[in-house]
């Protein structure tokens, strides 16, 4: 009683302080509990939750409400009193919705779906749900990676880009006559998987042999990724809730560009938002505009900012908005003086940028397509703007890496070090260069997607060394994760339905995956340290992201040439690869 009481207050607490929430009344409607699986805190700071909920919402026939994990003081409360789950919106218990939907962006917050679930009190498995229970549907950015993993506890997968996809399961709903009829109708719509729709055969050294859609279910050999052909008719995801009560506080978050030209073979990123897609400017501005009640600070969410043809225009105007402005990680090849100069003025001290490694040999290997002079020259534009500190992003564990890689990445960060200061010292105030290390973990959908995780005693060797040579530098400051952090998110990365029952332990165990993984006897070395070169299917073959393996095969190909392909500014050729997009 007590914990239901809790959760009211708590939801009501949220609403009075936020701004731009929709209430609607439940009656005749499509009734969507949609969930962000982690706190309310980490949640509204997500472009894509709050995208789904302004598409759900702009259909007049649906009312969609959120919710998110109990904060962790209050997590085991509420367990354990069996109060139900209850939205945001009208503390409604999430069991009386029609669909519960899952917006998943991590691996690790996997465990967290399920523990949703287990509040609301709905079976883990669809095999053990019905038609008394909510459709569970999970969509999010990790579905389109591999949805394997999390096949067994969804009654569908959304594969794509939520502006096809919601309107999609509207008509479905409105159309069936059961839940059997629903899911029929899914299953023959782009971007929807129905994972109970599949026969998954083994072979017998353990490998998938064959994806079988059962008869009678009209369920496709592979299933195309839901995707805009282009971004010109759509408005730009952006903040439409705000808060104070976020990670990113009140700040208003747009997305400027949809993907990267750049194809750097182990972005999954790069390869799965193809083509590059502008967001219309105007809307773009219109958008900021209507924020700036609630906002000082604006976050432009693009993997490749520079990619808009009219960066520095929209830059412009939001600082004349007032905004400070504060981009992703910024790509080398597109940064202007112009560009550098509005970020300074805006009140940002601090650029991003991904050099992956310290020299140029590894950087064609992996096809980031810069050179360590172009890197130094960038820098000294940046410094030479007024920027004080620089954030780096470093990756060890690279195909055909060796030691003399690894001493580069400390001699290229001395180098932009010797930048900073000499710039620093006529200002009398010396900036920071802050660094993060991390392990390839070889991702689905990439070139890079056959490849085995380095193993645990090599990439432990590594990152030994890469903390030996950046240990004590003034002004330097790095974060080098550990192999084991690595190693789970790829196995949940790249692991088939058979990882399912790790998930389900972890939850019950709080997160140990070591123990998860012997109670369960996965065999966790199996999916992460295999070479999968000879595989005849690979778990995420059920989704057709749009590019083609030949592709990928040629990348990895010239990858071990040191061969890279360039990017020009070449939206049309990427366009060339994506049969999924014509
Ligand atoms: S430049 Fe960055 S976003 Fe673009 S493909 Fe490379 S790593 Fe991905």
């Amino acid at each position: 009683m007590k914990q239901s009481w809790l959760q009211h207050e708590r939801a009501r607490d949220l609403l009075s302080k936020e701004v731009g929430y929709v209430r609607k009344p439940h009656g005749g409607k499509l009734r969507v509990a949609l969930a962000f699986p982690n706190t309310y805190f980490v949640g509204m700071s997500n472009l894509g939750l709050q995208t789904v909920y302004r598409l759900f919402n702009a259909e007049a026939d649906i009312v969609c409400e959120r919710v998110f994990l109990p904060p962790k003081s209050e997590l085991a409360a509420q367990l354990a009193s069996g109060a139900p789950l209850v939205t945001i919106e009208s503390q409604t218990p999430v069991g009386q919705f029609d669909v519960f939907a899952f917006s998943v962006s991590f691996e690790w917050d996997y465990t967290n779906v399920l523990t949703l679930l287990r509040l609301a009190g709905i079976p883990h498995r669809a095999a053990a749900r019905d038609h008394r229970h909510p459709l569970i549907v999970i969509g999010g950015a990790v579905t389109f990676v591999n949805p394997e993993p999390l096949a067994p506890f969804a009654d569908v997968i959304a594969a794509g880009e939520g502006e096809v996809l919601v309107p999609s399961l509207l008509s479905a709903f409105t159309a069936a006559s059961d839940r059997d009829d629903l899911l029929r109708r899914l299953a023959s719509e782009r971007g929807f998987y129905v994972p109970s729709f599949y026969d998954v055969t083994y072979a017998d050294d353990g490998t998938i042999a064959v994806f079988v859609p059962r008869s009678g279910t009209g369920a496709p050999p592979v299933v195309k990724k839901a995707a805009l052909k282009t971004t010109e008719a759509v408005d730009p995801p952006a903040t439409t809730i705000f808060t104070p009560d976020t990670e990113f506080g009140s700040r208003f978050l747009v997305e400027v560009v949809r993907g990267c030209a750049n194809l750097c073979r182990f972005c999954w990123a790069g390869y799965n938002y193809l083509p590059v897609r502008a967001f219309p400017k105007e809307r773009i501005l219109e958008l900021a505009q209507r924020a700036k009640p609630y906002s000082n600070r604006a976050g432009l969410v693009s993997i490749a900012l520079c990619d808009h043809p009219e960066i520095e225009e929209i830059l412009e105007r939001l600082v004349e908005m007032g905004y400070s402005i504060s981009p992703a990680s910024l790509r080398l090849d597109d940064l202007t003086p112009r560009i550098l100069a509005l970020l300074r003025q805006s009140g940002e001290r601090t650029v991003t940028i991904a050099p992956e490694t310290g020299s140029d040999r590894l950087r064609r290997v992996i096809n980031k397509t810069v050179t360590n002079d172009e890197i130094l020259a960038a820098a000294e534009m940046i410094f030479a703007s007024g920027m004080e500190n620089l954030k780096l992003y470093y990756m060890i564990g690279l195909p055909t890496e060796t030691d003399a890689d690894l001493v580069a990445i400390r001699d290229l960060t001395l180098q932009l070090r010797d930048l900073m200061l000499a710039h620093a010292r006529p200002r009398g105030q010396v900036g920071r260069i802050v660094g993060s290390v991390n392990p390839l973990v070889p991702k689905p959908g990439t070139a890079y997607q056959w490849l085995p995780m380095e193993s645990d005693s090599s990439i432990d060797r590594k990152i030994k060394r890469v903390r030996m040579l950046l240990a004590g530098i003034d002004n330097v400051y790095f974060n080098v994760k550990s192999e084991r952090h690595s190693f789970y998110q790829a196995l949940l990365s790249l692991g088939d339905r058979r990882v399912a029952p790790a998930i389900e332990a972890a939850e019950r165990n709080g997160g140990n995956w070591r123990a998860a993984v012997a109670e369960t006897g996965v065999d966790a070395d199996f999916f992460v340290f295999r070479d999968r070169s000879h595989d005849a299917v690979l778990p995420w073959d059920i989704i057709d992201g749009g590019m083609k393996d030949s592709f990928f095969r040629a990348e990895f190909d010239k990858a071990l040439r040191e061969e890279w392909t360039l990017p020009p500014k070449r939206q049309k050729e990427n366009a060339r690869l994506l049969p999924v997009l014509q």
